[in-house]
């Protein structure tokens, strides 16, 4: 009984710290794009879904997504905007909303957002952050680097100055696109009101208008373009704990080289989009910082990689406490409100 314990204690060992990745970098995606443009819409969870999102689904019918994608432990802003941006666990960065929208500068220098590693890897690329919510651009993304920052807490305004700003000519490697309606609307009224579904739907629109944009622009051909979320909304509004709803987001990915109709893979988190871009743009191949992996069933020519979870033991823990919280739901809830 004992030799046995020692076995699988080994074994568990081995496939912790000595598994490599099964990407091998030598992949037509590693390195294969020449922009990455993601859309970061606050609030919307996996209502991405519905019917109604007409744009998105053209878009992605032959993308690779995930409804069901893991939020951080805090299903707040802050935490998922900054885990999205730079590949490392909520624990890791500790930004909460108050962290990241700050009157300091960026409060967690020590992990590097993507577009201080794509700065450094490529001194000329353009890089672009054009957000409604100027926290992001505050206490996430790295001032000094050279990224055109702009802050338009309009959705609409901020859709036709990304496009303007196409059609000007400019041709971002890194493109952060950040719409907040959604998420205002969610905690006015709620997920489950009219007035959300009109939010997603004239979200929708705005996705497409940016999506046109940049297949005019001509970007699209060498371009990998994602949508996601960094939380959903309870039905009567509101977020920051672990129900389902809350704490399930989407990630859908579109390029070249994207699996045509996949679903990427159980154990995909939002901090994922930061390892599924480096690795597009060639920057980093694995892992990305701490606990980020490019997912299973991403990429045609990339089995996926291994999420290196002995480097963030707490965020293990933690996610295994939301697992299985999520998959129990409803008899939990009255403990978590
Ligand atoms: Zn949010």
């Amino acid at each position: 009984m004992k030799k046995f314990a020692a076995l699988l204690l080994s074994l568990l060992l081995v496939a912790t710290f000595a598994v490599p990745s099964l990407a091998a970098c030598r992949e037509r995606t590693f390195g294969g794009y020449q922009h990455v443009i993601i859309v970061g819409v606050d609030g919307a969870g996996t209502y991405f879904e519905k019917d109604y999102m007409t744009n998105f689904h053209r878009i992605f019918a032959d993308g690779a997504v995930r409804y069901g994608v893991r939020t951080e432990t805090k299903t707040d802003s802050g935490p998922n905007w900054a885990s999205i941006l730079s590949g490392v666990s909520y624990f890791k960065t500790g930004a909460e909303n108050g962290v990241v929208g700050g009157e300091e500068d960026r409060k967690f220098p020590w992990f590097p957002s993507i577009f201080s590693d794509v700065r450094k890897a490529m001194p000329d690329a353009t890089l672009a952050s054009f957000c409604n919510w100027s926290a992001i651009n505050i206490g996430v993304v790295e001032d000094g680097i050279g990224v055109n920052k702009q802050n338009i807490p309009n959705d609409d305004r901020l859709t036709e100055a990304v496009t303007d700003y196409l059609d000007a000519g400019n041709r971002p490697t890194l493109f952060f696109i950040h719409l907040g309606e959604v998420d205002d609307v969610g905690h006015a009224y709620g997920s489950s009101s009219d007035e959300y579904a009109a939010a997603m739907q004239r979200t929708d629109v705005r996705i497409g208008k940016i999506y046109d944009a940049l297949e005019r622009a001509g970007m699209l051909e060498d371009g990998l373009f994602l949508v996601t979320a960094d939380h959903g909304h309870k039905a009567t509004g509101g977020h920051g704990r672990f129900s389902k709803i809350e704490s399930l987001s989407t990630i859908a990915v579109k390029g070249k080289t994207v699996k045509k109709g996949g679903t990427l893979d159980c154990d995909t988190k939002l901090r994922d989009v930061a390892a599924i871009s480096l690795y597009a743009l060639g920057v980093l191949c694995k892992p990305v910082h701490f606990s980020a992996k490019v997912p299973a069933n991403c990429f045609n020519d990339v089995l996926g990689q291994v999420r290196p979870v002995h480097r963030d033991i707490i965020d293990l823990l933690c996610g295994a406490f939301m697992w299985i919280y999520t998959n129990l739901g409803a008899p939990l809830d009255k403990y978590f409100p």
